[in-house]
């Protein structure tokens, strides 16, 4: 038997390159490898409010873009968090064996909260529905961005704790992160990292940009006062820029930059990026072209892994002693 992986994206907005040099370039290289599921986490977007309008056609968007991405539906299962309910009610008995010191301690809640005069209950308990995502499914392997390192030690930390108060219940899940690509910064800001939920126009590059867009978008990223690149003593700015060249093409070399003014080395990384989008951004058109398939994919995702996600939820509730 496979073993399994489970991955997930919120529909939160644009999806950038960095979601996918971090985590669905690697999801559709290592598909084959594993048995497969990939989510669009809807209930962890709503942490911050969405418009209602906006929001399910943002889900399918961004189930297009996985298979745009690579992600063959086939092969892989493509699901809605909220169209399985054991994701939510898994989510609340994990809830009750989590100390708040622990959510208390995550760098992102911290970062969130920091910018928020009021922090929704959510934002803190978003780990904890991140853990019930993975151990539904007694996911082996968790491909994601270098930025969910923590909430993965932290659902191992709650699979542990569960399973010493009641018994052998869930699987321990590993991280794996790309080897190039993990963190991409913004770049607007390259001390911060590159979302969907932050920044102005200049911040990330979205999947679907067309190719002007990405040219001016890099043209005006933030470097530092150097003419030209040195590998021996790059900026933030620089290094990000060469970091998503590399995950963008696999030839693009230290010493094939090096001493390169910064002009012609962004013209450079946009000409990677735009090579790299232009298949993405094509497949995009065929699979958005027919509006029922995506509903079929999502409908025939969810078919699949639903029978698991229950089995999963009865055992946690029969291992606590619940009423089953
Ligand atoms: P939001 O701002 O709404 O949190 P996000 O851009 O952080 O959006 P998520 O939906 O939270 O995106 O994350 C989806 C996947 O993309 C995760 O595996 C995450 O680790 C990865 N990821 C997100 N941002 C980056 C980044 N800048 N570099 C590499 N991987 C990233
Ligand atoms: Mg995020």
């Amino acid at each position: 038997m496979k073993a399994r992986i489970f991955s997930g994206v919120q529909p939160s907005g644009e999806l950038h390159i960095g979601n996918y040099l971090g985590a669905l370039k690697n999801w559709a290289e290592i598909q084959s490898r594993y048995e497969s599921i990939f989510c669009i986490v809807d209930l962890h977007a709503i942490t911050t409010y969405q418009k209602p309008e906006e929001l399910s056609a943002k889900i399918r968007k961004t189930a297009a873009l996985f298979i745009a991405a690579g992600i063959d539906p086939q092969q892989s299962s493509i699901v809605v968090q909220s169209s399985i309910p054991p994701h939510a009610e898994l989510a609340w008995l994990l809830t009750c064996v989590t100390p708040l010191g622990w959510l208390y301690r995550m760098t992102q809640f911290k970062a969130k909260a920091e910018k928020q005069d009021t922090v929704g209950d959510g934002v803190l308990q978003y780990p904890v529905l991140m853990a019930a995502d993975i151990l539904l499914y007694h996911a082996n392997v968790v491909p994601v961005g270098e930025d969910q390192s923590q909430h993965l030690e932290l659902t191992r930390d709650i699979a542990q704790r569960f399973n010493s108060l009641y018994g052998d219940t869930f699987v321990m899940p590993e991280t794996s992160l790309p080897a190039v690509g993990a963190r991409i910064m913004g770049l607007d800001d390259p001390t911060q990292k590159m979302s969907k939920s932050a920044g102005g126009s200049g911040h990330a590059i979205a999947l679907l940009d067309n190719p002007d867009a990405i040219r001016k978008k890099i043209g005006r990223a933030t470097t530092d006062p150097q003419p030209a690149v040195d590998p021996e003593n790059m900026g933030p700015g620089i290094a990000n820029l060469l970091t998503i060249a590399q995950a963008c093409d696999g030839s693009v070399t230290q010493e094939r930059v090096a001493g390169m003014r910064y002009g012609d080395f962004k013209k450079l990384v946009a000409e990677a990026v735009i090579a790299r989008l232009a298949p993405i951004q094509e497949r995009y058109k065929e699979v958005t072209a027919d509006l029922c398939y995506i509903d079929s994919v999502l409908n025939d995702g969810k078919s699949r892994v639903l029978p698991i996600a229950e089995g999963t939820l009865r055992e946690a509730k029969r291992a606590i002693g619940l009423y089953i």
